[in-house]
């Protein structure tokens, strides 16, 4: 028997709000949603699962989002940011790994000024012109992303968190708004970036509709790569007595996701690795396309604990990227290395 509502999201890459909010929240669909995102991702992408390294280059911030362990007001967190010589040498045996893009991800920190970040892409690109470099260091103005990108930075990610104003408001702090995140991911598609937005599923106070805006909000930006994962929650944070979101809303979420944007990257997160030993083979089976395996010193990793219990903090580089291939192989597919560019269409 055919499940009627995924056949027709699979058809039309669309479905009406209250269509939705019956698939998102039962259970029944999940066994027939699963096998068409899979069945999606293969016509799109084959077996292959891009990897994408990740350099974590600073736990200092000035924001204070309520959910994060690195916000400015975690009297807590360990504090350290990575200089550009370290920051290179990561990239060197990211290379070697194999990686051909390289993101560079941190907290919102004012030492890293503009001039700093481009020299940095700069020489990123001059030493491995073959890899993609992708900023993911929050909010800024139009004129930094347009120096990023000069400076030759390819692509970026920006989550928009949530796309509800005033669950927005209940996330972050009262000099963080919805209306700048989306300004910031729409300058950077105007300046060429290949962009990446998103969402926590499960964060505080979410509910279906919060949800079902998510997706209509990037039904409009039609980002290229989409990031989800559960809200984890993390000790030193006023969200500390918050609960978690759930395995299976992230992986239902997920294979929606893949039937509405059948071309997008999506990432099978860490975060769905830290709530389920076998949470990223889910996620792969679920629709996703790309991890992201840790490539930030071994010494610094505990410390860019964004949530609690975050997994791959002890391992090398080297050890991660072995772990990871087994991983994607025991759920079915491939590691690829390549660049991956997305493949609208
Ligand atoms: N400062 C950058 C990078 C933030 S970390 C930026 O603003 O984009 C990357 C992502 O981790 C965030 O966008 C958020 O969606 C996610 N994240 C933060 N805290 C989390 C938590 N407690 N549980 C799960 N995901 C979290």
């Amino acid at each position: 028997m055919k499940d009627i509502l995924v056949e027709k999201l699979r058809e039309d890459r669309d479905l009406s709000d209250s269509q939705l909010k019956a698939l998102i929240e039962s259970d029944e669909h999940d066994a027939a949603l699963m096998k068409a995102a899979d069945e999606v991702r293969r016509a799109h992408y084959g077996d292959r699962v891009y990897l994408r390294g990740l350099i974590e280059i600073s736990s200092y911030c000035k924001n204070n989002c309520l959910y994060c362990g690195l916000r400015a007001g975690n009297r807590n967190a360990e504090r350290y940011r990575l200089s550009e010589e370290q920051i290179l040498s990561c990239c060197e045996e990211g290379y070697e790994l194999g990686y051909r893009t390289f993101v560079l991800q941190g907290g919102e920190d004012p030492y890293f000024t503009d001039e700093m970040i481009c020299e940095i892409v700069r020489q990123i690109k001059k030493r491995y012109p073959d890899c993609a470099v992708t900023l993911s260091l929050g909010e800024k103005p139009r004129e930094s992303y347009e120096k990023y990108h000069e400076a030759g930075a390819d692509r970026y990610l920006l989550r928009h968190e949530t796309a509800d104003a005033e669950h927005y408001a209940k996330l972050h702090p009262g000099d963080m708004s919805l209306e700048n995140r989306k300004r910031c991911l729409y300058d950077l598609k105007e300046i060429g970036f290949q962009v990446g937005s998103g969402f926590m599923v499960g964060s505080p106070y979410q509910t279906t509709e919060n949800l079902i805006a998510d997706l209509r909000f990037l039904q409009r930006l039609q980002p290229d790569m989409i990031g989800i994962g559960p809200y984890i929650t993390h000790k030193d944070t006023p969200f500390k007595d918050q609960q978690g979101g759930s395995l299976e809303l992230s992986l239902r979420m997920l294979s929606i996701l893949r039937l509405m944007f059948p071309y997008a990257l999506l990432p099978s997160t860490t975060a769905l690795g830290t709530i389920d030993p076998m949470g990223r083979e889910l996620g792969l089976k679920a629709g996703g396309n790309v991890v992201m395996p840790n490539l930030s010193p071994t010494d610094v990793r505990e410390k860019y604990a964004i949530y609690d219990n975050k997994i791959c903090t002890g391992e090398e580089s080297a050890q991660c990227r072995r772990c990871l291939e087994m991983r994607i192989e025991s759920a079915g597919y491939r590691a690829v290395t390549d660049r991956g560019d997305v493949k609208r269409g």
